[in-house]
């Protein structure tokens, strides 16, 4: 499994899933056949998070071939990501909770054993230890191997739910913090109070088309008990209306500013940035695959003939005039600009999120039945 690092080969990708493989998806897209055999889904989310195709281009180009009805497991898929980070940027407190939680986590747990052998993949779980490794060769998992991985470290091994968000952020090509984070949240039953997700043995077996064997699990675990509950801050998105004509910044997640809905406007010049020096320490794998899709942004702009530069994170502290930024949503990059004071810093904020973080204060279910409107906002 390669994940390429430039958007010509991922468009590529994706178009030969989508002629290909998509028609399958809804029935296959819970099996995971190994490393060697991803076929079943798409594999874009390394690239959907860092914004080299986003979830638009996605899903317009899924309904050139296939209606609505047909297609409709995968687009609710693509949209799963854009509703958790909707609920996560009206309750950015979670995030924060959950560093401070994870701050206090590393203390209690950086020398005991249980949890220094689960992420050696050192534990008497065959399966556990083979996903440890591949996270750490591949930086990718299938979804369902996701989910099975955060319920046995929660209820087999008794791990911190905190502790197994951090290390899949430092080894996914796709690290995310609402998806990864909420996810977690999600298996560990205090996402959705009192509903946890418990692995058992015969759905691995089925789903994993037997590859694996005698996984002896804690099936009968009690969800995670929270009492803490995050009311909904309302959140303003608006644009300017009109653009004066000044720099824009850009993090890691929006990497195709031509396909942007802000490639017409006007800016000085355009300043990519690289985070390297985060709270959550990310693997040397992830930091170069960051690196590499930083450079094929620059490299198309430059092709388009946009002034543009790559600078480090700690270089946007001497930037005093005002700015434009692609908003880089709820997470390190802007935690950091917070933390920085950076008032000068002015969002602009996709119609894609403007259209849809409006539906995210309920449930997903809730969420659902504006997908048809939220698509037809598309063009
Ligand atoms: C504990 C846990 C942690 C996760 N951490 C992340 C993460 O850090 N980053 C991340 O992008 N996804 C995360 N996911 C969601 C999901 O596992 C991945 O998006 C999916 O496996 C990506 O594979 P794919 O591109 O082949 O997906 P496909 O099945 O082909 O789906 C297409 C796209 O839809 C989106 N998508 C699909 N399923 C989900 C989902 N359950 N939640 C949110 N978006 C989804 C992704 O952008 C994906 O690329 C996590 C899920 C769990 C259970």
């Amino acid at each position: 499994m390669i994940f390429e690092n430039s958007r010509s080969k991922v468009i590529k990708k994706l178009d030969y899933y989508i002629d290909n493989h998509l028609s399958e998806y809804s029935k296959l897209r819970n099996f995971d056949y190994g490393p060697q055999n991803r076929i079943n889904t798409s594999c874009l989310s390394p690239f959907i998070t860092h914004g080299v195709i986003n979830e638009t281009e996605v899903i317009n180009k899924s309904l050139k071939k296939y209606s609505f009805s047909k297609n409709e497991k995968f687009i609710q898929e693509v949209l799963w990501r854009t509703y958790w980070k909707g609920w996560l940027e009206l309750r950015p407190n979670v995030w924060a909770d959950y560093l401070a939680e994870l701050l206090k986590l590393r203390k209690d747990f950086e020398n005991k054993t249980n949890y220094l052998e689960a992420i050696e993949g050192k534990t008497n779980i065959e399966c556990f230890n083979e996903w440890v490794n591949e996270l750490k060769n591949y930086n990718y998992l299938h979804n369902h191997t996701r989910m099975w991985f955060a319920s046995i470290w929660i209820f087999t091994l008794n791990l911190p739910w905190q502790l197994g968000a951090e290390f899949f952020m430092q080894h996914l090509y796709d690290g995310d913090p609402a998806s990864n984070t909420l996810g977690w949240r999600w298996v560990a039953g205090v996402q959705t109070h009192g509903k946890h997700y418990l692995a058992t043995e015969w759905n691995i077996k089925k789903f994993t088309n037997n590859r694996f064997n005698k996984i002896k699990l804690n099936e009968n675990a009690l969800p995670i008990l929270s009492e803490k509950t995050y009311p909904v801050i309302k959140k303003e998105l608006s644009n300017p209306e009109t653009f004066e004509e000044k720099n824009l910044l850009i993090f890691d997640n929006n990497l195709s500013f031509e396909y942007s809905d802000f490639v017409n406007k006007r800016f000085k010049k355009i300043i990519l940035v690289e985070n390297k020096d985060r709270f959550i320490k990310l693997s040397e794998k992830v930091l170069t695959f960051k690196s590499q899709l930083i450079e094929d942004q620059k490299q198309r702009l430059m092709e388009k003939s946009i002034d543009c530069e790559v600078i480090n994170i700690n270089k946007v502290k001497d930037i005093s005039e005002e700015i434009f930024c692609l908003y880089p949503t709820v997470g390190e990059n802007l935690d950091w600009i917070n933390k920085n004071n950076k008032k000068n810093i002015k969002f602009l904020y996709r119609k894609l999120d403007q259209n849809s973080w409006q539906y995210c204060n309920k449930g997903f279910f809730n969420f659902k039945n504006y997908i048809p409107k939220i698509i037809s906002t598309f063009n």
